[in-house]
Order: structure tokens, then sequence, then C-alpha cells
């Protein structure tokens, strides 16, 4: 039923959708660039479906410009696999979405090119940094759309947007041509607008690519989930609550949400399992100096001789520091000088490497929890609803959004979030977390919860 609803969307619907959607004060703003031309091919299991790419991924025809003044107008002369590999099954790539800058935010409020608005609710934020790419479903521009995974930007932006987001496992999808942001971290993503279809999207862009060498060759099962006709499809699945993502803290509005939940994966034949991850209040600050270390490192390139901008000075070490102070917006230039903090040869000891220390702990506890006989895990995607344009100036407060999305990242295991209710009318997402690999029995899960 739900694939149907994706058929019958076609180019023409998008674009419909699209103008009325996307431009003046109020719009979304969701896109950044189109390709009125895009309509796909007659054959392949996502024939003449449009699709919507996040900003960061390559792409022949539409620039890709990371959301920043230092890439504005830069064309890829190659194209992204995942992006290829879209084309190939038939889609039309109708356009490429907003996003904070570099994929660094939680918000969206980062790109240098306006923020993206929530369609649920146009005075709040859609989320980041692929806020831009779940507008597009979340407004029903297109179905399905790519986004990207460093630490959450696809499930959050799908929890605050009320739809389907996914982040696969490390390798299963390819990075070629996905702008670097935190190379061991970073993931091609799904958004769809329902679980079945986020779930065709990732199984056109999973598999082994010989252009990215951290691509797993392992086998891609059958993803799209089948969940017969039993009213207790998940009996045999045990799904564990680990204790630290329902804090005492937590707003008691989201636990209740995440609980219903839980009592229709019971209702639905799974058993419910309390389990601990002791190390998870570690993961922010774990996240926040590896992410920015590796930054630091991968964004060196943008020096103004080989992409985009670049600033007109006389020498060449004037040309690097303009080029980059006038191309990267404030939260990319934090980061740059925190990664580099933090890499420094007296400090490298004191952070860098013991937060790789921890991040080994946090994967670890993972390990053990999913060898103890749990299947998957259960916590709310995000501390909160959708908050206003503007509301969360302090970056430390922004980074806490991220506080239950980052340990699968930095534990390089599957994810996704779906909606699980609302709170004053704000939708509210729900997240599962796999083994390594099996996001076929995450997918099932959510498949029978939807
Ligand atoms: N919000 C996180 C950050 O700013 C995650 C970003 C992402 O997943 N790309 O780093």
């Amino acid at each position: 039923m739900t694939i149907d609803a994706l058929r019958a969307h076609r180019v023409s619907d998008a674009w419909s959708v699209f103008d009325a959607v996307q431009a003046g004060p109020d719009g979304l703003n969701a896109f950044l660039s189109t390709d009125r031309t895009a309509v796909g091919n007659a054959t392949g299991s996502l024939a003449g479906v449009p699709v919507a790419v996040k900003d960061n991924l390559a792409t022949l025809h539409m620039p890709t410009t990371c959301g920043s003044k230092i890439l504005d107008g830069y064309i890829s002369p190659f194209e992204a696999t995942a992006v290829r590999k879209l084309r190939e099954a038939g889609a039309a790539i109708i356009g490429k979405t907003n996003m904070d800058e570099f994929a660094m935010g939680s918000s969206n409020e980062n790109s240098a090119y306006g923020p993206v608005r929530n369609p649920v609710d146009r005075t709040r934020v859609p989320g980041g940094s692929s806020g831009g790419s779940a507008a597009a479903v979340a407004s029903g521009v297109v179905r399905i759309a790519l986004g990207s995974e460093t630490g959450g930007s696809v499930r959050q932006p799908a929890a605050f947007c009320g739809i389907v987001g996914i982040k696969p496992t490390y390798g299963r999808v390819s990075r070629y041509g996905l702008v670097a942001y935190a190379s061991s971290l970073d993931n091609v993503g799904v958004f769809g607008a329902t679980v079945h279809e986020a779930a065709l999207g990732l199984q056109v862009i999973a598999g082994h690519d010989r252009f990215d060498s951290t691509s797993a060759n392992t086998l891609v099962p059958s993803l799209v989930p089948d969940l017969g006709t039993s009213d207790r499809p998940l009996t045999g699945l045990v799904v564990g609550k680990p204790r630290e993502y329902f804090p005492a803290s937590l707003d008691p509005r989201v636990a209740e949400r995440c609980e219903r939940a839980l009592a229709s994966l019971v209702a639905l034949g799974a058993e419910v399992r309390d389990v601990s991850l002791p190390s998870t209040e570690l993961a922010i600050p774990v996240y926040y100096i590896i992410a920015p270390a590796e930054a630091s490192s991968n964004l060196a390139r943008y020096d103004g001789v080989r992409y985009g901008h670049r600033a007109p000075a006389a020498d060449l070490g004037t040309l690097y520091e303009q080029t980059r102070s006038q191309g990267f917006g404030a939260e990319v230039t934090r980061r740059i000088l925190l990664g580099t903090y933090v890499l420094s040869a007296g400090y490298y000891d004191a952070y860098y490497k013991r937060a790789q220390a921890v991040r080994s702990l946090i994967t670890q506890e993972f390990t053990q929890v999913f060898a103890s006989g749990v299947h998957l895990l259960f916590t709310p995607t995000a501390p909160t609803t959708a908050f206003r344009l503007g509301e969360v100036s302090d970056p430390y407060e922004m980074y806490l959004s991220d506080i239950f999305t980052v340990t699968a990242n930095l534990a390089g295991i599957p994810a996704m979030s779906l909606p699980v209710g609302r709170i004053d009318g704000l939708p509210v997402g729900g997240q599962f977390m796999a083994a390594p690999f099996d996001e076929a029995t995450m997918l099932r899960a959510a498949a029978a919860l939807e």
C-alpha cells in the first residue's frame, strides 16, 4: 500500500507541490538548486519517482555547495555512487536540498543560503543538518530523499518533521561522492514518507563499491519489510530499553510517547527488556572532539586553489586566509578551531586519544548488549520536539539535540527514526538501533509499529 503512494507521485506532482511551498518569505527554502529536465527512466524499482538529494552529495548537472559560500556554484566533475544508483533505478533527481554548512548543525540555521522552515510549523526549525531533505519529504514534494549522517543529521530532522529517517551501518552505503565532514562517522542516509519507502530507497543505494575503501563487501538482504498476516509479527523479537536514554530529566511527554510505542511492540509479540549502556553520557563530549578533529583535517582542502570561492590576494598565505575567512561561516570556523586544538601536539593525548578510547568503550557496550540476545534497542530520537527558529543560540545547547543519536555513529551501527506521536501538534520520533548490518530487523519492527 505504501509503495503504491510512491508510484502514484509523479515528477509533475513534485513540481506542483514545490511551486507552492519552496519560495517566498514564508517558503520552506528546502532546495538550493533544481533540475526541471529530470524525468527518470521507465524501468527500475524507482521508475519515474522524483527524489531529492542533500547538497553534499556530488551530482553532475547541479551544483554541490554543502550549504557553504566557499563552494558557491561549484559543479562536481563526478557523481556520488548513491546518486548514480538512484538514477540507474529510474529515479528523477529533481533537486539538491538545503543543509547546515558542511553538515554541521542540528537546526539548519547554519546554511549560508538561509534556514529551512519546518513544514509542520513554519515558525520552527526542521532539524539538521539534512533539514532540506526532511522538509522536502514532509511537505510532499518528494516521498524519498537522501541525507547524510555524521551524528544524527537524518534521524533528528526526520523526528522533527514527522517522517522516517534511516542511518545505515557504517560501510553499508558507499560514501564515494559524499563530501567529507568526519570520515569515520559519515554515512549516506535515507528519508521516506513511510518505513517501506525509506527501506526501498536504502535497498537501491546499499552495497559494496570499489570507489570507497570503507564500503563493506557484505551481501545486502531484502530490506523492504514483509510482515505476513500474523497479528503478532514480532514474536521472538527482543527489544532493549536502555535506561540511559530515558533519564529522569527527559520531557515526560516525550517519554510517554516512547513508552506507548514500546507497549505497541509488546502487543505485536516482542519482548521488552531493560538494559544499560553506561558510557552513553560521554557520547556528546566524545563526538564533539572526534568530529571537529576529523573535520579540521577534511576541510583543509578548501584553500581557494582547487575548489569554489577564491579571495583575490597578492600572496598565497593571504589567499588561504582570506578565502577561508570569507568562505566559512561561524559554526564551521568554530569546529575547525576546536579540531585543530584537540589535535595539536600538547593536547592530542588529553583530548583526541582519550576520546578514541571512550569511543571504543561505547562500541563495546553496544556489542555486548546485542550479544546478550537483544535484537534491537528502542529510545527517543531527540529530547525535544522542533524548536523555534532562533530559539537555541548557545552552541552547546544545540549540541545536546544529538544526545541520543551520536552514539550510533560512534559505534557504526544502524539506526532509524519513525514518528511515534505528537506533542501540541509537533511530531515526536522514536529510534531503533540494531547490530551492525541488521537493518532488516530494524525495518521490520518499524513497519509493524507504523
Ligand atoms: N548535529 C551534529 C553536528 O553538528 C550532527 C551532524 C550530522 O550528523 N551531519 O555535528
